[in-house]
């Protein structure tokens, strides 16, 4: 393993305790079940009407689902990052709305468990591991979400208090979740536009000045809820910085999306997995020309690549994981498993949907919830633009790296 210099705000974690293989698959198997059982007979209907499906997170919050990596101590499973995408796949081969539930709020879990205080840990994370409150992230503006550092929700320090004003875009789990890691700027003079960014952890608390606009209507990632954020002279006890310091939110985040990226990552692997499968069933069954498609050579070398391309996303996706696990930055290695990934899922539930022909094209058959949900990965934390920017930026900072 490759130790690199860091040249970036982003601070080191420490190590995580390796999850053995047989409390994985125990985990892995369970939540499988419960995508076949539960998540598979009721994806439809929720992406068609746009309902969040709360039985189903309530039955998530039953099998732990919210404290993945939450240490045990505070309630969680204490699980590591290969063991979190894993789940993330399973999740995503049968509805992959239902893990936008869990990313965000694990960033703020992530962002609590490394950089809170030990009253913030100990006040917030057993709540969240458990699902008694949801949480979400609050980072991306009207204004823009790749230019992080440009943010202009503001926080001013007044005695115990700070005031926050600004507003925030496309914020998941913004009308169900109870606690949010925002990010505002607190130093406006800062010379280096990151560095005067701080990271709060705010509750819906009845407090004035903190409002959920409209719920946006999307192409796919239906039947979760993604909304505008207000705030307006919105107050936040001094106590919610993240880590009692101020300006050094915005790497505090970052190290956040690192977990973000292989949640999506693993996503797309999923997306793209239900896909591929679905295409298998039908190529066995679907005839033309006096035999079944997937008799024809043509069909055939779709399959292979699509499942190769899967594999080797998977692969990317374990592999940033199992750095993470190890306490290395994976800002490269996160970057490249969620660009790869995310593109080949949206290449191969294109070639899903071709694979159906005219079926492929209505709500009678999956493949067309998958086509429709790919584009999130690629453009959600961190749109593949980005992504090559960040992979292509630690490339020249480290020539010396080895993959
Ligand atoms: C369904 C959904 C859920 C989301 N959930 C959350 C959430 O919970 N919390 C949150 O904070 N955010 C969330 N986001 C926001 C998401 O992270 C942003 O949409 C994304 O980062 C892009 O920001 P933007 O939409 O403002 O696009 P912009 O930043 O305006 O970018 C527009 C285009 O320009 C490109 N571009 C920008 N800068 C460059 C550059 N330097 N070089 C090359 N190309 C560039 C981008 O790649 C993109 O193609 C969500 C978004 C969606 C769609």
């Amino acid at each position: 393993m490759t130790t690199t210099a860091r040249t970036s705000p982003v601070a080191q974690t420490p190590p995580v305790t390796q999850t053995p293989i047989e409390a994985r698959n125990q985990i892995v198997n369970m939540v499988r079940d419960f995508v076949r059982r539960e998540v598979e007979p009721a994806a439809a209907e929720h992406d068609a009407n746009d309902t969040v499906p709360y039985d189903l997170i309530d039955q998530m919050k039953e099998l732990g689902l919210f404290g993945i990596n939450v240490p045990e101590e505070y309630g969680g499973m204490g699980l590591d990052y290969t063991t979190f995408a894993m789940i993330f796949e399973e999740i995503s081969k049968g509805y992959m709305t239902l893990t936008g539930t869990l990313g965000t709020h694990h960033i703020l879990t992530y962002v609590l468990t490394h950089y809170g205080t030990p009253e913030q840990r100990a006040r917030f994370l057993p709540r969240l591991a458990s699902g008694q409150i949801r949480g979400g992230l609050a980072l991306t503006e009207p204004g823009g979400g790749s230019d992080v550092g440009a943010l202009q929700t503001r926080a001013v320090k007044d005695g115990e208090e700070y005031v926050v004003n600004g507003s925030k875009m496309f914020i998941t789990n913004a009308e169900s979740g109870d606690a949010f890691c925002l990010l505002a700027r607190t130093d406006p003079d800062s010379s280096i536009k990151h560095r005067g960014l701080s990271a709060f952890v705010i509750e819906k608390d009845g407090t004035p000045g903190f409002k959920v606009g409209r719920h946006l209507d999307k192409l796919g990632y239906r039947g979760l809820d993604t909304c505008e954020l207000f705030f307006e002279d919105y107050r936040i006890p001094a106590e919610n910085l993240i880590g009692g310091a101020e300006n050094v939110g915005f790497g505090q985040v970052m190290s956040g999306l690192e977990t973000g990226r292989i949640n999506v990552g693993a996503r797309a692997v999923g997306v793209a997995q239900a896909a591929l499968d679905a295409s298998m069933r039908y190529v066995q069954q679907r005839e033309s020309f006096g035999q079944p498609i997937g008799q024809h050579q043509a069909i055939q070398l779709k399959i292979a690549d699509m499942a190769t391309k899967i594999q080797a996303a998977r692969l990317l996706v374990y592999d940033a994981a199992a750095k993470k696990d190890s306490g290395e930055r994976i800002d490269l290695e996160s970057g490249m498993a969620k660009l790869f990934a995310s593109e080949m899922c949206g290449e191969v539930s294109m070639e899903a949907m071709r694979i159906h022909g005219g079926y492929g094209y209505t709500k009678d058959f999956p493949v067309e919830r998958y086509y429709r949900d790919a584009p999130l990965m690629i453009i959600g934390e961190g749109t593949n633009e980005i992504m090559r920017l960040v992979i292509a930026r630690q490339l020249l900072r480290r020539p010396e790296y080895q993959l």
